[in-house]
């Protein structure tokens, strides 16, 4: 017994009627970016099928090296499979998703991040780099962030979006351009 027990048998239902997605192109042709919380699930919350969107989840949907090491990737990837139907005007749109009531909204208070430094051994810095204090805000440093990464494709193009926890509705901050 896990605590896994009841999803593993919401697995098996879904195995049940499952039809495998080919390995491929994203149908929707957008890569998310956006917090791990649980109050935030693009599937749901943006109705994504499997075989739709790559989604990359970190706290608060921050964009970091790592993130847009995924999207150098993702890029790559996407350039490789239509590779056999010439290579593609454009790749994808990268959504940069935040969002109200953020947990690491907290982190914006020197004290508590002090705190929280202390007990995980994350630095002080990285942890105030991750704050979600207003997501208005953030979401448009972060797609700056990801248009000046140094290692985005040109047929990438980037938008900044605000999902508002207490209305489920997503507000675009940031309209979609190319770096
Ligand atoms: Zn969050």
């Amino acid at each position: 017994m896990t605590r896994m027990t009841p999803l593993l048998e919401r697995n098996e239902q879904f195995a049940r009627t499952y039809t495998p997605v080919a390995l491929g192109p994203a149908a929707a042709k957008v890569v998310i970016v956006t917090c791990l919380d649980h109050q935030v699930d693009p599937a749901i919350v943006l109705g994504l099928q499997l075989g739709d969107a790559p989604v990359i989840r970190n706290a608060g949907g921050r964009v970091t090296e790592a993130v847009t090491e995924d999207i150098a990737y993702l890029a790559y990837l996407a350039e490789q499979v239509f590779a056999s139907q010439g290579p593609p005007a454009t790749l994808f749109e990268v959504a940069v998703i935040h969002h109200t009531q953020c947990g690491t909204g907290f982190l914006a208070d020197p004290t508590f991040r002090h705190r929280a430094a202390e007990a995980t051994g994350v630095p002080e810095a990285a942890l105030e780099a991750s704050a979600v204090a207003d997501p208005h805000t953030t979401v448009k440093a972060d797609a700056e962030r990801v248009l000046t990464a140094p290692q985005l494709s040109p047929k990438v193009s980037v938008s900044g979006h605000v999902y508002d926890i207490t209305t489920g509705r997503l507000t675009t901050t940031v309209d979609a351009r190319y770096p």
